[in-house]
C-alpha cells in the first residue's frame, strides 16, 4: 500500500491551482495541508474559508494558520476526495463566501491579536498603554497620600474616581464580551461589578488598585509568551531578504524570493545560507547550529548539502539551489513550532477548570465575608485576593511554554504541550532500524558481481541510476560510493519506489533495473539463490543486503553496513532506567540482521521484514493499555507516526513527511533528544505542580485572612503580584534549565529521590 499520495496526486486543473496561489503541501489518507497564499496575514478571509470548508460533508475539521496561509483538513477519505476538498477551496477563492463572526474563536484559529499571534483579542501595544495610564494615575495618588500626606479625593467623580471607572468601563467591555460570546464564567465580570461597588462606596483607590493589578498581570502574561515565541524564532531564525546569485559569471544582489531550483547562489563570510542545496565550489566553515544545534563550524566543501539559515563563518560557497522558500527544511521546521503552539496540554486544561472554581469559591466567599460582617471593606479585600485566577491560569500555560522553548533551544522540537505532557508518561517505545538507531548515511563495503564479467562499477553505476532520486539511507550510501568512484548515474525515465522494499527503475526505453532487499526480488521473480551464502555471511556480521538486477536477471549483491549512532545504547538504557517498561524494534530489513540488533541493544521484541501497514499495526497493537511512542525517520514510517501515541521524527536526513506525521522531531537526530524530552517533561510537571501549590494556597489563606479582618484591600492587592510574579520567575527557571541526558535522581512523584539504598538507583521512590 502506498500510504502518502505524492503532492501532484490531485489532477484538478494544475493551472487553476497555480492561478488561484493554492498548493498541495502534503497529503495522507484523512489529512492534508494546503498552503493558500491569499490567506496569509487576512484573518477575516481565513475564518470564511474555514467556515465555509468545515461546511464540506466529509470534513471533519479543519485548522488554519493565518500566519502562513496554511489550511490543515481533517476528513472522512471515504466521504470527500482531495480533489473535491481542492475545489471548495478554489470556490471560496473565486467566489469568497462571507460567514458571520464565530462566536467562538474556532479551535486552532490564531492569530486575532494583530501584533503578535498571541490569540488575544486586544493588541499588546494597546495592554500596555492601559498600563502605562493606569500606573501614573498610581503613581501620582501614592505620592500625593504617603509622600506629601495631603488628602485624595476618592468620590465617584473625583479625578480617581473617574479614572477608575474609565477603567472599570474596559473591564465591563471584556466581563460582556466573556458572559455573551464565551457563555462561561470569568474572572472580568465579578472583577469588574466589584470595582463599580467599591468606587461607588467612595474607596475609588482600591478599585484603582484591583484594575492596576489586573492590567498589569494580563500584559506580564503576554510578555512571557511573546518572550517564548520569540526565542524559538530566534533560534530558528530566517533565511535573509537578499543573496548573491551568479548570471553570466556575474554575482548580482537578487531577493531570495526570486532565487529558484539551479540557481547558483554564492554566500561569503558572515553571509546567511538562504536556500537549501548542495555545494557547487568552494570550502568554507559553516555554522550549522540553527539546524542541528552543534555550535563548532563544520567544513563544507563540492559536493556536501547545506541549509538555507545556516551561516558561513569562514570562507566563500558556490551553492546549487535545489529547494528554496518554504520548501527548505528552516521552513518546515518553522511551520511545526507554528502548529505547536495550538495543542493545549491536559494540564492547561485542567488549570484553566481549576480557576473557574477558585472563582466560584471566590464568589461565594466575598458574599458570605459581607452577610456575615456586615462589612463591605473585609468583603473587598476578600474579593481582591480572590478576583484574579490569573495566577492559577499562568501556573500551567507559562510553564508549558518556556519548556516548550527550552526544547527548541536544544534541537526539539514540540508540536504541543499535550506531547510534552504525554511523551514523560510514556512507557512503551518502538524503534525503526535504519536511519534511526543507525547512521543516517550507511557505507557500502562489499560489492559481489553474479558472474566475472560484471565489474563493480557496473553495479555500482547501475544501483545509483536506480536510486538518483531517493532519499533513503541505502540510496545515500549507493551514490556516495558512485561519488567516490567517480561514476554518473544515467538519466531515466520512470521511477518506482517501494517503501522498506527498494526501487524500480526503466532507463533507455525499456531496460528494467531491480534495486532492493531479498522480498522485494522474490516479488519481481528475480533469482538470487546464487548469492545465498555471501548474503548469510554479511548478515551475519549485521549488514545490509541489497541485490541489483536488470531485465529480471540478478547481476550483483551489495554489503551495506549500517554503524549504530553511537549514543543509541545509552540511550534505550536510560529509558529504561527512567521506567519505560518495554522497548521494541520494528524494522524493514531482514530478521538476521534485526537478530544482531537485538544482542546489541535491550530490546523486549523485535519484528523484522515489516511494510509500513504492518509497523502501524504492531504500534496500533502494543497501545492497548499503554503509551506508546514510535521513533523513526523515513517514508515507511510515517503510518507509524501518525498512529502512535507520540510519534517522534529524526530531523536531519530524515524524510519530509515522517516529520510531518510526528508529533516530536529531533532537529539534530541524536538520540540523546529522547532522553532530554523526558526529563524535560518530569520536570515541567514538577513546576506547574509548584505553581498550583502557590497560586491556591496564597488565595485561601488571603481569603481567610480578609475575612478576619487582618488584611487592608492595599495587602490583598500585594499579595497577587507577589504570587503572579513568584509563578513567572518559576517557570521562567525552564526557559534556562539544562535536561540531563540521563535519568534524573530525583524521584519525579515526590522529589525525595528513591530510598532504595542503592546509589545508582535512579527509579521512582517506592511510596509513589
Ligand atoms: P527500516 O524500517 O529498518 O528503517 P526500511 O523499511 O527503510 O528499513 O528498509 C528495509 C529494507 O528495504 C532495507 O534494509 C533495504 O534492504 C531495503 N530498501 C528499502 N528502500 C531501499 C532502497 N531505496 N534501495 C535499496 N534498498 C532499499
Ligand atoms: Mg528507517
Amino acid at each position: 500500500m502506498n500510504a502518502i499520495i505524492p503532492e501532484n496526486h490531485p489532477r484538478i486543473s494544475k493551472m487553476i491551482l497555480k492561478k488561484t496561489g493554492v498548493k498541495v503541501k502534503q497529503s495522507m489518507p484523512g489529512r492534508m495541508r494546503i498552503r493558500v497564499n491569499s490567506l496569509q496575514r487576512r484573518v477575516k478571509r481565513a475564518g470564511w474559508m474555514q467556515e465555509h470548508l468545515r461546511r464540506a460533508e466529509g470534513i471533519n475539521s479543519v485548522e488554519i494558520r493565518s500566519a502562513t496561509g496554511s489550511v490543515i483538513v481533517f476528513f472522512n477519505p471515504e466521504e470527500i476526495s482531495i480533489k473535491a476538498i481542492l475545489q471548495e477551496v478554489v470556490e471560496q477563492i473565486l467566489h469568497p463566501v462571507s460567514y458571520p463572526e464565530p462566536s467562538e474563536p474556532l479551535p486552532g484559529f490564531k492569530s486575532l491579536c494583530k501584533s503578535c499571534d498571541c490569540g488575544s483579542k486586544v493588541a499588546y501595544s494597546t495592554k500596555l498603554r492601559r498600563v502605562v495610564w493606569l500606573s501614573t494615575f498610581m503613581l501620582y495618588s501614592v505620592v500625593r497620600m504617603w509622600i506629601f500626606r495631603l488628602p485624595l479625593a476618592q468620590n465617584p467623580i473625583s479625578l480617581i474616581g473617574l479614572v477608575a471607572m474609565a477603567g472599570a468601563a474596559t473591564l465591563l467591555k471584556e466581563a460582556v464580551v466573556d458572559v455573551a460570546e464565551k457563555k462561561k464564567l470569568t474572572a472580568t465580570p465579578f472583577l469588574a461589578f466589584g470595582s463599580l461597588a467599591t468606587i461607588a462606596m467612595g474607596q475609588a483607590f482600591s478599585a484603582l488598585q484591583i484594575i492596576w493589578i489586573y492590567n498589569v498581570a494580563e500584559l506580564t502574561e503576554d510578555y512571557v509568551g511573546q518572550r517564548s515565541r520569540q526565542a524559538i524564532r530566534d533560534i530558528l531564525e530566517v533565511a535573509p531578504a537578499n543573496a548573491y546569485v551568479m548570471v553570466d559569471g556575474m554575482e548580482l544582489e537578487t531577493k531570495v524570493a526570486d532565487i529558484k531550483p539551479g540557481d547558483i547562489v554564492v554566500v561569503h563570510t558572515g553571509e546567511k545560507v538562504p536556500v537549501d542545496g548542495v555545494v557547487d565550489e568552494g570550502d568554507a566553515l559553516v555554522d550549522e547550529a540553527s539546524i542541528n544545534g552543534r555550535s563548532e563550524a563544520i567544513l563544507r566543501s563540492r559536493g556536501d548539502n547545506v541549509y538555507a539559515g545556516t551561516i558561513v563563518s569562514q570562507g566563500v560557497l558556490f551553492i546549487h539551489t535545489i529547494k528554496t522558500g518554504e520548501d527548505t527544511y528552516l521552513s518546515h521546521i518553522m511551520q511545526m513550532v507554528e502548529d505547536s503552539m495550538s495543542n493545549k496540554a491536559p494540564v492547561e486544561q485542567k488549570a484553566d477548570e481549576l480557576a473557574a472554581r477558585l472563582m466560584k469559591v471566590g464568589i461565594a466567599a466575598t458574599a458570605l465575608t459581607l452577610l456575615l460582617t456586615g462589612d463591605p471593606m473585609r468583603a473587598l479585600t476578600v474579593m481582591l485576593v480572590m478576583s484574579c485566577p490569573c495566577a492559577t491560569v499562568l501556573a500551567a500555560s507559562s510553564a508549558v511554554t518556556a519548556a516548550v522553548a527550552n526544547a527548541a533551544k536544544h534541537s526539539i522540537l514540540i508540536k504541543g504541550g499535550l506531547y510534552l505532557e504525554t511523551i514523560g508518561k510514556a512507557d512503551v517505545y518502538c524503534f525503526d532500524k535504519t536511519g534511526t538507531l543507525t547512521m543516517e548515511q550507511p557505507e557500502i563495503i562489499a560489492v559481489l558481481g553474479r558472474t566475472p564479467s560484471i565489474t563493480e562499477e557496473s553495479i555500482i553505476a547501475m544501483a545509483a541510476t536506480a536510486e538518483s532520486h531517493n532519499q533513503h539511507p541505502m540510496a545515500k550510501a549507493i551514490l556516495a560510493e558512485a561519488d567516490a568512484r567517480n561514476l554518473t548515474p544515467e538519466p531515466h525515465a520512470v521511477c518506482e519506489f517501494k517503501a522498506g522494499r527498494g526501487v524500480l527503475c526503466t532507463i533507455g526505453g525499456d531496460a528494467v533495473i531491480l534495486v532492493g532487499n531479498r522480498q522485494f526480488m522474490e516479488e519481481h521473480e528475480v533469482d538470487i539463490r546464487w548469492f545465498n551464502k555471501r548474503a548469510a555471511a554479511q548478515r551475519e556480521m549485521g549488514n545490509t543486503v541489497v541485490f541489483v538486477a536488470k531485465n529480471g536477471k540478478a547481476k550483483g549483491m551489495l554489503g551495506v553496513a549500517n554503524p549504530v549512532r553511537p549514543e543509541a545504547v545509552r540511550v534505550l538504557n536510560c529509558l529504561r532506567g527512567d521506567g519505560v517498561k518495554a522497548i521494541h524494534l520494528v524494522t524493514g530489513d531482514n530478521e538476521e540482521v534485526a537478530q544482531t540488533m537485538m544482542n546489541v541493544f535491550p530490546f523486549d521484541d523485535c519484528r523484522a521484514a515489516l511494510m509500513p501497514e504492518e509497523k502501524a499495526a504492531r504500534v496500533q497493537e502494543l497501545k492497548k493499555g499503554s503509551i506508546v511512542v514510535m521513533v523513526g525517520d523515513g517514508v515507511n514510517d510515517a503510518l507509524a507516526l501518525s498512529h502512535a501515541d507520540i510519534g517522534i521524527a529524526m530531523g536531519v536526513g530524515g524524510a519530509e513527511v515522517a516529520m510531518e506525521a510526528a508529533d516530536i522531531a529531533l532537529a539534530d537526530s541524536n538520540l540523546e533528544g529522547l532522553m532530554k524530552v523526558r526529563n524535560l517533561s518530569h520536570k515541567t510537571m514538577t513546576i506547574i505542580d509548584q505553581n498550583h501549590y502557590m497560586a491556591v494556597s496564597t488565595d485561601l489563606i488571603g481569603a481567610a485572612l480578609g475575612m478576619l479582618g487582618m488584611l487592608s484591600p492595599i495587602m490583598a492587592g500585594m499579595i497577587h503580584i507577589f504570587h503572579t510574579g513568584g509563578i513567572l520567575l518559576n517557570s521562567g527557571r525552564l526557559l534556562s534549565w539544562e535536561p540531563p541526558v540521563e535519568p534524573m535522581d530525583k524521584c519525579r512523584g515526590c522529589l525525595l529521590g528513591c530510598k532504595c539504598g542503592n546509589a545508582n538507583c535512579n527509579r521512582k521512590c517506592k511510596t509513589c
